[in-house]
Formats: C-alpha cells, sequence, structure tokens
C-alpha cells in the first residue's frame, strides 16, 4: 500500500464539487484515511508550494490557493502517486486526458481543481504538512 496526499483546492470546493471528486476518487479504488477542510493563509501556502517560489506563477498560485477552503486528503491505495496522477490528468486541463478529473472540472493551468503529489517521498512530507498522526485512519 503508498500513501499519495491530495488537495482539493478552493476552486473545486467554490463550485460544489467536492462530493463529485471524493466519488470519483473512491470508484477509482483510493481509501480516505485523512481529511478535512481547512483555509490556508498566504504563508502556509507558499510554504506549502516552496518549491515553485521561484516561478513566475508563484504569487498566483498562493493568491490562488488561499482565496478560500479547501480539502486536503491523504489517500492510500497501491501505487496511490502515479495512480492519482493518472486520474486527475495533466497540470493544463487543456492537456488533460478525457474523463480525468481535471479535464471534467478544471477551467485553466492556475486554478485546476486538485493537487496530487508528485513523488512518495514528497507524499510523506506533504502528508505531515497537514495531518497530525492521530488524523491519520484507516478504515480496516
Ligand atoms: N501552475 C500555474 N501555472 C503553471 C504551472 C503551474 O498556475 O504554468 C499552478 C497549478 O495550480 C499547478 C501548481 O501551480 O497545479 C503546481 O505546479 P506543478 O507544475 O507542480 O503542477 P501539478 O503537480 O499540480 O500538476
Ligand atoms: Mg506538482
Amino acid at each position: 500500500m503508498e500513501r499519495t496526499l491530495t488537495i482539493l483546492k478552493p476552486d473545486c470546493v467554490k463550485k460544489q464539487l467536492i462530493g463529485a471528486v471524493v466519488n470519483q476518487i473512491e470508484r477509482a479504488g483510493f481509501r480516505v484515511v485523512a481529511m478535512k477542510k481547512i483555509r490556508l493563509t498566504k504563508e502556509t501556502a507558499g510554504e506549502f508550494y516552496g518549491v515553485h517560489r521561484e516561478r513566475p506563477f508563484f504569487g498566483e498560485l498562493v493568491d490562488f490557493m488561499s482565496s478560500g477552503p479547501c480539502v486536503p486528503m491523504i489517500l492510500e491505495k497501491e501505487n496511490a502517486v502515479a495512480d492519482f496522477r493518472a486520474l486527475i490528468g495533466a497540470t493544463d486541463p487543456a492537456e488533460a486526458k478525457e474523463g480525468t478529473v481535471r479535464k471534467l472540472h478544471a477551467d485553466s493551468k492556475g486554478e485546476n481543481i486538485v493537487h496530487g503529489s508528485d513523488s512518495a517521498e514528497n507524499a510523506t512530507v506533504e502528508a505531515s504538512f497537514f495531518f497530525a498522526a492521530e488524523e491519520v485512519v484507516r478504515n480496516n
């Protein structure tokens, strides 16, 4: 079993798509082992996306991620990191495959509905960014 960290981004919450996206995630075989609704500040959003600090889109990304509540989750599945990236599709919805979460719901490369960890190592770091050990509970 592997874990990955996702965030249903503020556009997902604003569009009232939490249920639709969680349903798609569960139907794809992922188990939700941690979940909460929070609002990031510019500071915490910038810390989470610190790897992108020098990129031209960083300011917009921080503004967007702190613009409203979001829903981080830890997901569990065999091959969770790669399978989740496949489920959500390319960063830019225009390039995402049919049926992926971003193709179905995202408006732009910036406002793209969902985050997914890009490696198992980063998933561990990102999971502990949002969740304490006692907030992570397997279904069975
Ligand atoms: N992003 C953006 N413009 C870009 C690239 C990325 O606004 O040209 C945003 C977008 O919200 C993306 C996030 O920054 O999801 C992180 O970028 P990354 O390249 O890590 O994409 P991801 O891993 O989310 O597919
Ligand atoms: Mg990334």
